[in-house]
């Protein structure tokens, strides 16, 4: 597991703005905010993407993470916002430590950009892929 900024983060080798702390979760103001409050929720636990983590970790994260932007929410007082976990380097993934970026969206040139090319899905390979989706789960 690669020792990241994060990791220095949690064990305290390096400074960061904190908003949140218990046994398995830490959040802190992003270095780099795309808007005002932009702020970071990551586990404990050193996963470096979202399917290595363990439940008890995700679990304490979804425990956490809307209270968080109630937070965020209330002392930005934006009440848009994205929520967003990128995984792998091609995913535009910078910190190889899983985390939640909550970034609030007060208006059209401020908080997340997205480009999203939506294509459209055929109802036969929609059945087989959810199929082999749910397969998967169970497996
Ligand atoms: P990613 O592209 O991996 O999803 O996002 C990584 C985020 O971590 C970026 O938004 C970046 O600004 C933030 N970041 C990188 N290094 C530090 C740091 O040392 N401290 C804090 N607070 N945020 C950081």
């Amino acid at each position: 597991m690669a020792d990241t900024i994060f990791r220095k983060i949690i064990d305290g080798q390096i400074p960061a703005h904190k908003v949140y702390e218990d046994d398995k979760v830490l959040a802190f103001l992003d270095i780099g905010p795309l808007s005002r409050g932009h702020t970071l929720v990551i586990p404990k636990e050193p996963a470096e993407t979202l399917d290595q983590l363990s439940d008890e970790s995700a679990a304490a994260l979804g425990r956490v993470l809307p209270r968080i932007c109630r937070a965020v929410i209330a002392v930005t007082g934006v009440k848009e916002y994205n929520v967003l976990e990128n995984n792998g380097r091609g995913a535009h993934q910078a910190v190889m430590h899983v985390h939640f970026h909550i970034i609030p969206k007060p208006g059209e040139s401020e908080g997340l950009g997205i480009r999203w090319p939506a294509g459209s899905l055929d109802g036969a390979e929609g059945q087989q892929l959810a199929a082999k989706i749910r397969a998967a789960i169970l497996s």
